[in-house]
């Protein structure tokens, strides 16, 4: 649907769970993690039942995020569903790949369109370090299992940090593989707020170095804002994600759903509207597609991030809100 400012929203986010089996070090604290208990999550029924509505309002695309996905049983099962879903064209995943295994087969027969797979660096130690949980050698091998499959297509998403990470290290996944290489900036939300970002310039000085010269490449791949470019020699391609530094909010497509069921429609902001109230008080579709088009026209014009003293309102973390 158009939203207020004239922006085509054809594109949701949701969070089906708040939890993760890693501690990412800008998204979620170490210890002491609040859960939202079960029954304050939204259940596949309803999150099937809301997309209905969302698609009769011209949301074709649907995330399935985090939290880490694959933690949530039945998984494989709502992606199967929601591919049924009338007007729902695309069902796509992001994942830290830590039990990509045991999903790869089931989510390809579910029909799921692509995968985009976390890990912010090739270095063990300090994936260690930045994730707070030894699981790099199962991430690797399971990233290297799905690009093997072949069937689904993959990218690679990571935000840069620290040099430490190596990242021309990380860019070598679109070097060996046909897949794209995303970096993205950190954005100041949560934890995120303790981390400053390594410029685009910055990152393409570091892999020119390693791998000669980039040249932009005049492509659109997948939902998202991203800018690509071509390095000789390589299957896929390196992207950049940079939404403080290069905002894109004039060409913004997407919405937000949290677990709990909240509908934001910034991810600086916390606008929007809680549909699992609607839902559980016995609301009918009308009055849902009511509340979720009332709250799309009102999106807001851009987020604000890095300006002084503006409202950051949103108090959530990154994991309750998927990225
Ligand atoms: N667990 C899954 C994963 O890691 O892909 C899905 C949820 S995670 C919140 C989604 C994405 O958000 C990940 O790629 C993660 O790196 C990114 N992310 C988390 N906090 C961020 C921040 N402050 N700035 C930019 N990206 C962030
Ligand atoms: Fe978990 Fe993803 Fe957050 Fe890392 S970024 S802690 S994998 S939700």
């Amino acid at each position: 649907m158009i939203d207020g400012t004239g922006r085509n929203i054809d594109y949701i986010r949701i969070s089906i769970t708040d939890r993760c089996n890693l501690r990412c070090v800008y998204c979620m604290p170490e210890t002491g993690v609040q859960m939202t208990s079960h029954k304050e999550i939204l259940t596949f029924d309803e999150i099937i039942r809301l997309c209905g509505i969302f698609a009769s309002l011209g949301i074709k695309k649907i995330k399935l995020t985090g939290g880490e996905p694959l933690c949530r049983i039945g998984v494989d099962d709502l992606v199967r569903d929601l591919k049924a879903v009338q007007g729902v064209e695309q069902v796509t995943l992001t994942t830290n790949a830590v039990e990509l295994d045991e999903h790869l087969l089931p989510l390809y027969e579910a029909g799921l369109d692509a995968i985009n797979i976390s890990i912010d660096t090739a270095d063990p130690a300090l994936y260690k370090r930045l994730t707070r949980r030894d699981k790099f050698d199962e991430v690797m091998a399971n990233i290297k299992m799905a690009a093997e499959f072949g069937k689904i297509p993959l990218k690679i998403n990571c935000v840069p940090m620290t040099a430490e990470q190596k990242l021309y290290d990380v860019a070598e996944f679109a070097r060996n593989y046909n897949i794209h290489v995303r970096f993205i900036e950190m954005m100041p939300i949560g934890f995120g707020k303790e981390f400053s970002f390594i410029s685009r310039d910055a990152i393409i000085e570091l892999l020119e170095e390693r791998f000669g010269p980039l040249t932009a490449a005049d492509v659109s791949l997948g939902n998202g804002p991203a800018e690509y470019y071509s390095i000789p020699g390589f299957k896929g391609k390196i992207g950049f994600i940079s939404a403080v530094s290069h905002k894109f909010c004039q060409t913004c497509n997407r919405v937000r759903m949290t677990a709990e069921g909240y509908l934001k429609t910034c991810l600086q902001y916390d606008s929007g509207v809680n549909l699992k109230a609607c839902l559980r008080a016995g609301g009918t579709d009308a009055e849902l597609k009511e509340l979720i088009a009332n709250a799309i026209n009102e999106k807001p014009l851009s987020h604000h991030f890095g300006d002084e003293g503006d409202g950051d309102s949103e108090t959530k973390i990154m994991s309750q809100i998927g990225g």
